[in-house]
């Protein structure tokens, strides 16, 4: 069997001094060799694996007759970011995971193909509006331009409906703007996807926090009919030690919406800086970690340690990103947690106290339970810390709407199937309904959103 066509990247050495697109793309040719091993199942698996269902051996042979542009099509019947979700969607747990081709050697690089012809169309022919139906008069409100409110937004506007996007920060795009690095996402992307959303009629308002700015009974009565929630989870997390509040120590949502959103690796052509010392410690083991430490990198740090509880086997993060971060230097410190931190009598994080850690029984997770060693503690000398350990629901909007009913953990009680929410004509989906999850998964709950938005506007019944 042939191997799997490898992704060209920048080399290490040279990535690490710039902010530019790490992976550069297949070429033509490789596309086609890679579209080629496609054996075409009848009953294709790979299928089965893609959480909104994308026709994925039609698209890859589309490839193989070199009809670029119509592959690219095919994909946006059901997955309007193509571009985006060929780039950062785990497709090794997803499509990729079920592809036959796994069994006995490497599954076909469907994401990597995703990429090709999207971006293909995007540089190459026009891209083409959806089509939109016929206007049906009434008004669609979006609080969130995430992957999941964009998904709705897009929909509902292909349906006929008007459409207006509500966002609480300067730029659309949610964590696709503002925590994904321009070295895996870059934002130009973003920007192409949202134009084109204007360009089929699409209206977009940011800096409105919905709940503070105007609430959700306003949105109602300036005349909207539906209104989908697509807040995501965008609060961070912290350890709750002792010494967190010292100066020096980011949330990595701070930390990634500074240089992403801020552009603060530009300082001083954009206005806010970023301060990183020579020895950074992220800590946590997800996609959110390896962003922060391969941006500290990237920032100029000449030590960056990922700091994790568990061992490498257990880390969330997506397998090729623990590689890039290797090869970028990032030094992991594994089945290490922080238990403290400690100042330099100024106000400013001198070490972190950790303890070493062990692995017990698998726990609810699925993964095995960390247990502290006792008596292992030590301290390390940092000069920037950033606290990547996962993200809750912001409660602004929630807190401002009692009538929208909250599950155990905070987040949004919505239906899984409808996304229909304990107050009338209010849809959620995406993270702040599941709790921290993928694009693609919020794309796929946008999508099941709009359906059902469309049903209840149709005929009125909740
Ligand atoms: P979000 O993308 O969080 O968007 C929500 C938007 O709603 C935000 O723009 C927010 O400002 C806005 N908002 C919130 N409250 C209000 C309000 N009251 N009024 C107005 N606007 C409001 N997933 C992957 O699949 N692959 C990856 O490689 C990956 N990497 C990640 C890296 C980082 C750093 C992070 C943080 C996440 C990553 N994820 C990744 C997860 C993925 O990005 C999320 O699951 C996804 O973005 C969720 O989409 P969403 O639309 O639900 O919410
Ligand atoms: Fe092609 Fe793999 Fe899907 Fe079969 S499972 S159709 S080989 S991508």
């Amino acid at each position: 069997m042939d191997p799997r066509e490898p992704m060209p990247k920048q080399e290490a050495s040279e990535r690490i001094k710039n902010f530019n697109e790490v992976a550069l793309g297949y070429t033509e040719e490789q596309a086609r060799r890679e579209a080629e091993r496609c054996i075409q199942c009848p009953k294709p698996l790979c299928v089965k694996g893609c959480p909104v269902d994308i026709s994925i051996p039609e698209f890859i042979k589309l490839i193989v007759e070199g009809k670029y542009t119509e592959a690219a099509r095919k994909i946006k019947e059901d997955d309007i970011l193509p571009r985006m979700t060929g780039r950062v969607c785990p497709q090794e747990d997803q499509c990729e995971a079920q592809c036959v081709l796994g069994i006995k050697g490497s599954p076909i690089a469907i994401g990597r193909l995703e990429r090709f012809v999207s971006d293909y169309e995007a540089e190459n022919a026009e891209i083409e509006a959806p089509p939109v139906r016929a206007k049906k008069n009434k008004k669609v409100a979006v609080v969130g331009s995430g992957p999941a409110g964009l998904t709705v937004a897009a929909d509902c506007a292909r349906m006929g409906y008007d459409v207006k996007i509500f966002e609480a920060l300067h730029k659309p795009g949610g964590v696709l703007a503002y925590g994904i690095p321009e070295f895996r996402l870059p934002k130009a992307i973003v920007g192409c996807e949202i134009e084109a959303l204007k360009e089929m009629g699409v209206e977009l308002e940011c800096n409105v926090i919905i709940g503070r700015t105007i609430t959700v009974e306003q949105l109602f009565e300036e005349g909207f009919d539906a209104i989908f929630l697509g807040l995501g989870a965008g609060l961070p997390r912290f350890l709750g030690v002792e010494g967190e509040n010292l100066l020096g120590i980011y949330s990595a949502n701070e930390f990634l919406t500074r240089i992403n959103l801020m552009k603060a690796y530009k300082f001083p052509e954009y206005d806010t800086p970023i301060n990183v010392g020579k020895k950074v410690a992220v800590i946590g083991g997800g996609n959110v970690a390896m962003d922060s430490a391969r941006s500290a990198v990237r920032l100029g740090s000449e030590e960056v340690h990922i700091i994790y509880r568990r061992s490498r086997q257990e880390m969330p993060a997506r397998n090729e990103e623990i590689e890039n971060a290797e090869e970028e230097g990032v030094i992991f410190d594994l089945l290490v947690n922080p238990i403290g931190f400690a100042g330099d009598g100024k106000g400013w994080v001198k070490s972190v106290k950790l303890i070493k850690m062990e692995l017990g029984e698998v726990d609810d997770s699925g993964r095995r339970r960390p247990i502290p060693i006792k008596g292992s503690d030590f301290f390390y000398d940092v000069e920037t810390v950033v606290v990547a350990i996962g993200q809750k629901a912001n409660p602004i909007l929630l807190d401002a709407t009692p009538e929208i009913k909250k599950n155990k953990w905070a987040y949004i009680d919505a239906d899984g199937e409808t996304g229909k929410t304990s107050m009338k004509g209010v849809f959620a989906g995406g993270d702040i309904v599941t709790g921290e999850a993928t694009v693609i998964a919020a794309m796929g709950a946008g999508r099941k959103a709009s359906r059902a938005i469309d049903e209840y506007l149709k005929t009125g019944k909740w």
